[in-house]
């Protein structure tokens, strides 16, 4: 069985189903007011790439992820924008789904938007309010931390020291800085809900407790996001569960950070921050690849060569598959020992750099029995690096001679295009091909395209 490290043990510990055959995790999505960046492509991209290992193991995922559809920053730009937030909220959860789609993130089993939940969380914030361990102030609802034993468990710190790291309360009807919104009394022209304490809306942390425990149930497998969530926003979570009595998540896991070389950048991919821009610039795969060369605790580096390697290694592996197509090599069991090693690996709290060295290794032995004349020994192998690629949902091998004429000639129509520096229409013809579900990339020779 797979074991992560766990943020609430501290260490690495087996992933224990609460349904054998069966994991229910729950990655916190985005607050849809700007534009994705690239530590949202990250934790989309590490735990797709744990429920695809999941899937392929053969566990049945269920895989909620949120979309915070209310919120103050929501709220603030839509004021000065001058439109409803609710304009916001479509313009920015469509960018959202575009840019998933792009990276090859499977769309979650269920994608809960906070608006939809507002009762449930009505309801839980008034059990705790009745239960004694919320309580109302002139501006909201607040959960009173100190109340749980063992608060500050996902922060890894103790009462004293995260109290002693709260900046002075600018609330002082707040009866201790670690206490924490779960309701929002509403100023006027604000998006509202009615509530026994006022009108207002859900706090953050209401929303994804409500939800998790809504679509998975009490005691469901696996909660997971970026490092910056552990705390406050999941520990906040697991408080006002544990506080009603009710068992949360079972495991937690969390991802590191994106390191971002501005300077190295800027030399040849353009000095960007966003996840779109990103992949705008290059072969959306090349995020997935980084992403799967770093272990998913330590920090990954994206810059201009970072990419640029991780876009040449997919052209190898591209080469590689277009050759294995072309050899028609003999129907064959993927190579059991390969298999078991990249498992071994994946297993052991998703060292997918050495996952992916095994892949590397096994691609390489194939192009040598291939070079050698030896399609038996080649087979098996290349099943085995079949089933690596598809386990961590790398999809390599184009083949540009089978586009249908259509997809040719806006490719021919783009590089045209480029080559008069008419961007606009490159732009367009990009889009194009983007709607009709082609991954485009600028390469020497001119555009290439994929699925
Ligand atoms: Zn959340």
């Amino acid at each position: 069985m797979i074991q992560l490290f766990d943020t609430a043990l501290g260490r690495v510990a087996p992933i224990e189903p609460r349904t054998p055959g069966q994991v229910s995790m729950y990655v916190c999505g985005p607050t849809v007011y700007d534009v994705p960046h690239l530590g949202h492509g990250r934790f989309s991209l590490v735990f797709d790439v744990l429920r695809r290992y999941l899937e392929w193991s053969g566990f049945e995922v269920d895989y909620v992820s949120n979309i915070t559809d209310v919120d103050d920053n929501i709220i603030k730009r839509a004021n000065e924008e001058g439109r409803p937030p609710d304009a916001v909220v479509a313009e920015y959860e469509a960018m959202w789904w575009n840019a998933m789609d792009r990276l090859g993130v499977k769309r979650p089993t269920h994608d809960p938007h906070a608006t939809a939940y507002v009762a449930p969380m009505v309801e839980l914030v008034g059990r705790l309010v009745d239960a004694g361990i919320a309580y109302e102030t002139s501006d909201g609802v607040y959960f009173e931390s100190e109340q749980v034993d063992g608060y500050g468990l996902l922060a890894r710190q103790s009462i004293d020291s995260l109290r002693a790291g709260e900046r002075v309360a600018v609330n002082d009807e707040k009866r201790s800085p670690v206490d924490f919104a779960l309701w929002k009394k509403a100023k006027p022209g604000e998006p509202s809900w009615p509530s026994p304490w006022g009108d207002g809306r859900p706090g953050w942390h209401t929303e994804c407790v409500v939800m998790a425990l809504d679509l998975l149930g009490e005691g469901f497998d696996l909660h997971g996001g970026g490092q910056d969530l552990a705390f406050p926003h999941h520990e906040n979570e697991r408080v006002q569960a544990v506080a009603l009595g009710r068992a949360f998540a079972r495991h937690w896991v969390h991802n590191g950070f994106v390191e971002v070389d501005r300077v190295k950048m800027s030399k040849s991919l353009g000095n960007f921050t966003t996840l779109t821009e990103l992949l705008d610039h290059t072969d959306a795969r090349a995020y997935r690849l980084l992403v799967l060369q770093s272990h998913y605790r330590s920090p990954v580096e994206v810059n201009a060569d970072t990419v640029d390697r991780a876009v040449r290694t997919l052209e190898r592996l591209d080469e590689y598959a277009r050759r294995v197509a072309a050899a028609g090599l003999p129907d064959a069991a993927a190579d059991a020992s390969v298999v078991d090693r990249f498992r071994s690996h994946m297993d052991d709290d998703l060292q997918t750099p050495a996952a992916m060295a095994v892949l590397s290794d096994t691609v390489r032995d194939v192009n040598i029995a291939l070079d050698e004349g030896r399609p038996d020994d080649a087979a098996p192998l290349a099943a085995a690096a079949a089933e690596i690629l598809g386990a961590v949902g790398l999809t390599v091998g184009t083949d540009d001679e089978a586009l249908d004429p259509a997809t040719t000639d806006l490719v021919a129509r783009r590089d045209a295009a480029r080559a008069d520096h008419d961007w606009a229409t490159a732009d367009a013809i990009r889009a194009e091909l983007e709607a009709g579900g082609w991954v485009v990339k600028d390469t020497p020779s001119g555009t290439q395209v994929h699925r």
